[in-house]
């Protein structure tokens, strides 16, 4: 079943962020209350042990099944947050896993997300990393890219969506009390999602490979 996938992309997730624990935590420390990546942990934690379930059915329920998880394990800002892009990215599942349903699904999913959140681009959030990587998404999928160039476009341009946080008053979330001394940091919640957004990219192009050389 394809919730499979699901399961292949949280495990890519889970490992990124362990390696990025520290890191994240004191991000989050300098604009937050340096919880954020142990939210993330605890929510993935979660869904490790409901993979069965999910790897046992399609696409949209494992993705639904998970952001019920994430609903009721993570907690801060990014709980409901990430939830919400769970559950527009469960609602618009493609039945076959090709780029161009996949990026219809990703764009709902962030959609639904911006609506719960309210704000788009540069109040230095996980948006600034979510938004241009699916519109991205949408562009190369346009184009005709082959998988193999989406699967390195996205992670670049997550990186550049990242880092253009640093700069950025934050007007969102706990970082916006600090005004203007939110500057000089990249937000938490943008760097966990590039280095999220890495790893899967980076998991599906092993699989990729790997299946196609059997
Ligand atoms: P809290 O700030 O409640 O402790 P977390 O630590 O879990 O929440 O998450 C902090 C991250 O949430 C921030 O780094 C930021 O990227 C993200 N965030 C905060 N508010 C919003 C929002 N309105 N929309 C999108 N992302 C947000
Ligand atoms: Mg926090």
């Amino acid at each position: 079943m394809n919730g499979k996938l699901v399961v292949e992309c949280c495990d890519a997730a889970a490992t990124a962020l362990a390696i990025h624990t520290d890191e994240i935590a004191e991000l989050d420390q300098q604009i937050g209350d340096g919880d954020h990546v142990y939210n993330l942990l605890r929510g993935l934690d979660a869904l490790t042990a409901i993979c069965d379930q999910m790897a046992a059915v399609d696409l949209g329920p494992a993705l639904q099944l998970a952001a019920n998880k994430v609903l009721s394990t993570v907690g801060g800002s990014s709980g409901p947050l990430l939830a919400s892009l769970l559950l527009g990215m469960a609602r618009a599942a493609p039945q076959e896993p090709q780029a161009d349903g996949i990026a219809k699904m990703l764009a709902a999913g962030v959609a639904a997300m911006q609506h719960r959140g309210k704000t788009g681009t540069g109040s230095k959030t996980m948006m600034d990393v979510l938004i241009p990587v699916t519109e991205r998404f949408q562009a190369l999928v346009a184009a005709k890219a082959s998988t193999e160039e989406i699967l390195r476009e996205l992670p670049a341009e997550a990186e550049r969506g990242m880092l253009a946080t640093r700069d950025m008053l934050a007007l969102k979330g706990r970082a916006s009390f600090l005004g203007e001394r939110s500057r000089g940091h990249v937000d938490p919640g943008a760097r966990s999602s590039q280095v999220i957004i890495a790893a899967i990219c980076a998991q599906l192009d092993e699989s990729r490979t790997h299946g196609a050389s059997r």
